[in-house]
């Protein structure tokens, strides 16, 4: 799995998240140096993201998490889905931006990043909440110092060019880079970057083991935000970001694409166990009559 590259992500980090499985997670995260991608919400209105009581140090967490070289996404504003809209990425129709006008949308982006540069937060990647933005949402991103999203379904982060409001390219040079996430839990994946994507509020002990044991079995292959983008070294790919704006489409490629994956890595692993069972049977004379 020399050239597969995983990157952790895990949504709505908020203040009142679920702390207790949190501290496994990040005890684990720590123990084996993993740098994952986390989406705060800055301002958390959405009821179903109150689990524990607010934690008073959030903030203080966060710039921790920030000094420790983890990249911290800006997951909208208060994760509210005003709109039946699914956007330009997602199947589900809600949504904090997507179809709102540009100007409804500017002011969200605007109070949720001076929050966080409030707390000396730098966001460096936009994550939708639902998965759900749209063009007009990626023409201000660059307004707010964003030129990242992280989003979609397909194998290598690629970039494509800013455009302004009217879906004409800007004048100003610039382009935006689009990271892939497809998985929700680890499994062995072809060469490319997987994105595995957590919500850890509901977590069971059994999902908590899961994680532990993952992240041991992969954690060669896990790598950070900024190892990612070094060894893919994003370039334009005209295929990917039109699949990743098609996404019932790009979403049954990429699941048959990692099906057909395992199908034949467990044909490869046959094959293999069955020349090196050949190849001790004939280096070792006394073992060639063996039944
Ligand atoms: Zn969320």
């Amino acid at each position: 799995m020399n050239n597969t590259q995983y990157l952790l992500r895990f949504d709505d980090i908020c203040p009142t998240m679920n702390w207790r499985v949190w501290t496994v997670i990040e005890t684990a995260l720590v123990r084996r140096g993993i740098k994952p991608l986390l989406a705060v919400v800055p301002d958390n209105h959405d009821p179903v993201l109150q689990v524990d009581a607010p934690a008073a140090d959030f903030w203080d967490r966060v710039r921790a998490w920030q000094e420790w070289g983890w990249t911290i996404a800006l997951h909208g504003f208060q994760h509210r889905y005003v709109t039946r809209n699914a956007g330009i990425v997602a199947v589900r129709k809600k949504s904090e931006f997507a179809g709102l006008p540009a100007v409804e949308q500017q002011e969200k982006l605007l109070r949720g990043v001076e929050m966080l540069e409030r707390e000396g937060i730098s966001p460096r990647v936009w994550i939708a909440p639902g998965n759900t933005f749209d063009d007009t949402t990626v023409a201000l991103l660059p307004k707010i110092g964003i030129r990242i999203i992280c989003d979609g379904y397909f194998r290598f982060p690629y970039l494509r060019p800013l455009a302004s409001l009217d879906g004409e390219r800007t004048m100003e040079k610039g382009w935006m880079t689009w990271v892939p996430q497809q998985l929700y839990y680890f499994r062995p994946a072809p060469p490319g970057v997987w994105t595995v994507c957590y919500h850890h509020n509901e977590w069971t002990e059994s999902q908590i083991g899961k994680f532990r044991e993952d992240v041991d079995n992969y954690g060669a292959n896990i790598a950070s935000l900024e190892e990612v983008l070094e060894k893919s070294a994003p370039h334009e790919r005209k295929w990917s970001a039109w699949l990743c704006t098609h996404p019932r489409l790009s979403r049954f490629l990429i699941r048959a694409e990692l099906k057909l994956w395992e199908v034949t890595r467990g044909r490869r692993q046959a094959t293999k166990a069955v020349v090196a069972d050949l190849t001790s049977r004939a280096t070792h004379p006394a073992s060639r009559y063996d039944p």
